[in-house]
């Protein structure tokens, strides 16, 4: 068995297969940073098994284990030539937690431990620094106090702000030994007070009683409550550190600070930090005083006077460059670094990898690349997909002042400024007027694509996630806000209200989609920069990747946006969306309502210029690509007029009583429209309106073919079938149009049949139907919701019951759920075995989504569609999950 406790210098971490799960982030990179040859003050690692025990010890330290840590007390005495509670020259330890990862919902680092009244004096003896002394006992019976007794830390402030008021001095630093001396009593007698104990005077009590404080505060709330957020399982346990401390609150030769071997926001090859003289431990986060600038340069840039570590300390200044020089070469990443200067003489504290923003992740990886650190395909599975979406969005200018007047869900990211209004005619109306909106509204529908488009952000009061408003406004890359329970919106009087603003129609406000903040008034944004450095990494990823990437858009925007962003196809053109356009409602109106076959040709025969039209476009912008194009899906009903308004118009075109239509409208009404009169079974019952949408795409193909766009080969889509007889019939009908187009224009057209498999029985019959189909495309939306019998937009109710519950991990309409990757694994193996050159691929928004990504590169599918601000995500995904898969 590994010995239980290891010091930093022991060969013994070298003979584990996992170091970090054993000695936590914090020990490995210490134990790391010790061999190496770094200045590391000594110390040893109590391993997270040790918290294991513990807990089974009833949240008590062994015996054995309190022999093992004497015994590496000793080791750290001698290396030292310290003694822990010696009244000459008494050794201090710092107690510092370290989880595998990061935790920071554990307990705070305690500093210091191994004074009390008697050692407190030696200490000041020895360094002949009585103020430094007493300064450092009081902030270790503050730290010990709060962190192992349970007092809270303002009963100690409150009496230094006090003492401070009286004294009529602004600072600590302006406070003496005399000061701090009678402080501590202070302190005691609080802490006798608040925690009905005396504070511990025996040194290895104080040890014992930290260490295992850090074992419970694994138990903590906080730290649960971080672990549930986080995904870290409950087993893990935490380490801990015990390490000879080293001051820097010594004088004006010591000093402390934090640095990054890289700008962590955007990326530059420069360091980047602060440190403070004459400080300890947290003080340059605590924002009890200005921390100063590290480089000369940064100090100048930011006109401030302070001295810069470069100019106050030139010498240690080199020697701590050349060891982050050497930190990056070892970890091959940008580190984050704490250390501490006493006496002149530099020590290492921690190094991490530091956390950066998406634009500098991209920028350091590229950068590594050029530098020889990493290769690309390391580059490539560095960067989180799902981060890239904040570089394709506008962002808002973090440099102006804000004011926040409610929150919601970041339903879609960017950053967007505008006139309030509270209808989609209204965003429609001032688009016209180039003015640019925010539409408010309590949920959205389908009725609001048109408004959607022509305002610049929405922002709903109800509604998830995965709300109609957030999927919509994701996949047009609208900035979206949902769910802000916050304000409380009336439409009559055109005016929404937070608990203590008022916004009226026509106010402006600002939405950031990336954070949920809805703000008063208009906030600069800055637009993201495609730069160099991002296409370099895409083109990367291109060449690892072998699943496809294509996007589902239906307006020639997105499908300009798409191929922009490296679309490779459209995997589904949804028709229907190009119904919902102003100018062509009132015919696919007329179409629904018409009682006779001849009325119903009558309307279609109207609408088909315009499909013609948007499909002429469409293919145009993707020349040389594939097009998917899904023929009419969704109930008829949707395109109901709604208002009398909109009944009174139809009325008129239609020469209709109002009366008939509304019986009309009647008839049509379902109770569950999701499995009702849709998809293919409208293609069964009218089939002349999928006959005038095949004629509309071959003439468009035929005249685009015309004028030289000759690489286009459709692939007609046909929703919702679920049997060999329905896919059997509906094929038949496209190569009738198909053969009657041709003949008519003699010329020869390419295409391809398929369906979408959304339902089970389709997953379940997969074989019988790839008798009649090119291709199939996995609808993943609807086939979640079929599998589950479960509606999608209901589910905003209950789901966070389910995930708190754990019933699921994760919502199955983010991430595809393994149930439903059963059916898609199965229906792609009876679909090949009964058509080797079926092809195969998803749309839906699974999609863009990472996780979902790497499932369909496991099971071998041709491509993934999704929206097309998904596009650089999806391409990144498919890379690395090739990578990940070669592994
Ligand atoms: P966190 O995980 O919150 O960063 P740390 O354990 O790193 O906590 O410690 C908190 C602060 O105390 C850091 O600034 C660290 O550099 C400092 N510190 C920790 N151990 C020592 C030590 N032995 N000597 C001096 N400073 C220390
Ligand atoms: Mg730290
Ligand atoms: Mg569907």
């Amino acid at each position: 068995m590994n010995k239980l406790i290891l010091n930093f210098k022991s060969n013994e971490f070298k003979k584990l297969k996992n170091p970090k799960e054993f000695l936590g982030g914090k020990g490995v990179n210490l134990s790391r940073m010790g061999k190496m040859g770094l200045p590391v003050p000594p110390g040893f690692t109590i391993s997270t098994k040790v918290c294991d025990l513990f807990y089974k010890n009833k949240k008590k330290l062994t015996k054995k284990i309190v022999n093992s840590i004497k015994n590496e007390l000793k080791i750290i005495e001698k290396e030292t030539d310290k003694k822990f509670g010696d009244l000459k020259n008494p050794l201090l330890v710092s107690v510092r937690s370290g989880a595998r990862v990061s935790m920071p919902g554990m307990m705070d680092t305690i500093l210091n431990l191994g004074l009390n009244d008697k050692t407190v004096l030696a200490l000041a003896k020895k360094t002949s620094n009585m103020r430094f002394a007493k300064d450092s006992y009081r902030r270790f019976i503050q730290m010990y106090s709060n962190v192992v007794m349970g007092v809270e830390s303002y009963n100690f402030e409150e009496l230094i702000e006090n003492y401070k008021l009286t004294k009529g001095v602004l600072l600590d630093t302006e406070l003496d030994e005399n000061d701090w001396d009678g402080l501590i009593q202070d302190f005691k007698n609080v802490v006798k007070d608040k925690a009905n104990k005396k504070f511990p005077q025996n040194v290895f009590d104080q040890l014992y009683g930290a260490v295992s404080a850090v074992f419970l505060s694994w138990e903590s709330n906080r730290a649960k409550i971080y672990r549930k957020l986080n995904q870290i399982p409950s087993d893990w346990g935490t380490a801990v550190n015990v390490q000879s401390m080293v001051f820097g609150n010594m004088g004006s030769n010591c000093a402390t600070g934090v640095v990054f071997t890289r700008n962590p926001s955007d990326g530059s090859n420069k360091i980047y930090g602060e440190y403070l003289i004459n400080a300890q431990g947290e003080d340059v986060v605590a924002g009890t005083r200005t921390p100063q600038y590290m480089t000369k340069e940064a100090r100048k840039n930011a006109n401030a006077k302070e001295q810069s570590m470069e100019e106050s300390m030139p010498k240690v200044f080199k020697q701590l460059k050349k060891i982050l020089n050497i930190l990056e070469k070892y970890y091959k990443d940008m580190q984050d670094v704490e250390f501490t200067v006493e006496n002149k003489k530099l020590w290492m504290l921690q190094t991490r990898s530091g956390k950066r923003t998406s634009k500098s992740a991209v920028k350091i990886a590229v950068d590594m690349v050029k530098e020889k650190l990493i290769s690309k395909k390391e580059a490539v599975l560095r960067i989180d997909p799902n981060s890239l979406d904040t570089l394709l969005h506008s962002t808002l200018d973090e440099k102006s002042e804000i004011k926040i007047i409610a929150n919601g869900l970041p339903a879609s990211p960017g950053a967007a400024s505008g006139k309030v209004v509270f209808s989609s005619d209204e965003a429609e109306r001032l688009n016209g007027m180039m003015q640019d909106t925010i539409l408010v509204r309590i949920e959205t529908s389908p009725e609001d694509i048109h408004g959607m488009h022509a305002a610049k952000g929405i922002l709903t009061a109800r509604g998830g996630m995965t709300s109609h408003a957030a999927v919509v406004a994701r996949g047009m890359g609208r900035p979206c806000i949902s769910g802000s329970s916050e304000i409380d919106i009336n439409y009559e009087n055109k005016i929404f209200k937070t608990s203590n603003f008022e916004v009226k129609e026509g106010d402006i406000i600002t939405i950031d989609g990336s954070t949920g903040r809805v703000i008063l008034g208009k906030v600069p944004t800055v637009k993201p920069e495609i730069s160099g450095d991002f296409s370099k990494l895409m083109s990367w990823a291109d060449d690892f990747r072998k699943l496809k990437v294509r996007t589902n858009a239906e307006t020639p925007t997105d499908t300009k946006t798409a191929r922009d962003f490296g679309a490779e196809g459209i995997g589904l053109c949804r028709t229907e969306h190009m119904f919902f356009d102003e100018d062509r409602i009132l015919s696919v109106r007329e179409m629904i309502l018409s009682k006779t076959k001849e009325d119903r040709n009558k309307a279609l025969a109207k609408l088909l210029p315009y499909q013609k039209k948007d499909f002429i476009e469409i293919f145009k912008i993707m020349n040389g690509l594939p097009v998917t194009v899904r023929l009419l899906d969704p109930p008829l009903h949707e395109f109901l007029p709604k208002n009398e308004k909109e009944i009174n118009d139809v009325s008129k075109a239609l020469d209709l009583p109002i009366k008939e239509i509304e019986s009309r409208i009647n008839e049509l009404h379902e109770h569950n429209p999701m499995l009702g009169h849709r998809g293919c079974r409208l293609g069964i019952s009218f089939p002349e309106i999928y006959e005038m949408q095949c004629k509309a795409m071959f003439e468009a193909l035929v005249e685009c073919k015309k004028k030289k766009y000759k690489s286009i080969i459709p692939e007609i889509m046909i929703p919702l079938v679920s049997t060999e007889a329905e896919i059997k019939i509906m094929k038949d009908l496209v190569v009738r149009v198909a053969n009657r187009v041709k003949k008519k224009n003699k010329v020869k057209i390419d295409y391809l049949v398929g369906t979408m498999i959304e339902l089970p029985r389709a997953a379940l019959k997969a074989k019988d139907i790839a008798k009649h189909a090119d291709f199939f495309s996995f609808g993943t939306n609807d086939l979640t919701q079929t599998t589950f019998g479960i509606s999608r937009d209901d589910s905003g109710k209950f789901l966070n019951d389910y995930i708190e519950n754990k019933i699921f991990d994760i919502d199955p309409f983010i991430s595809i759920d393994d149930g439903v990757g059963d059916l898609i694994e199965m229906a792609t193996l009876k679909g090949r075995k009964q058509n080797k050159s079926i092809k195969l691929g998803i749309c839906g928004e699974h999609g863009g989504d990472p996780k979902s990504i790497k499932f369909c590169a496991k099971i071998g599918l041709n491509y993934v569609s999704c929206s097309p601000y998904r596009v650089p995500v999806a391409r990144l995904a498919a890379a690395q999950a090739q990578l990940i898969k070669k592994n």
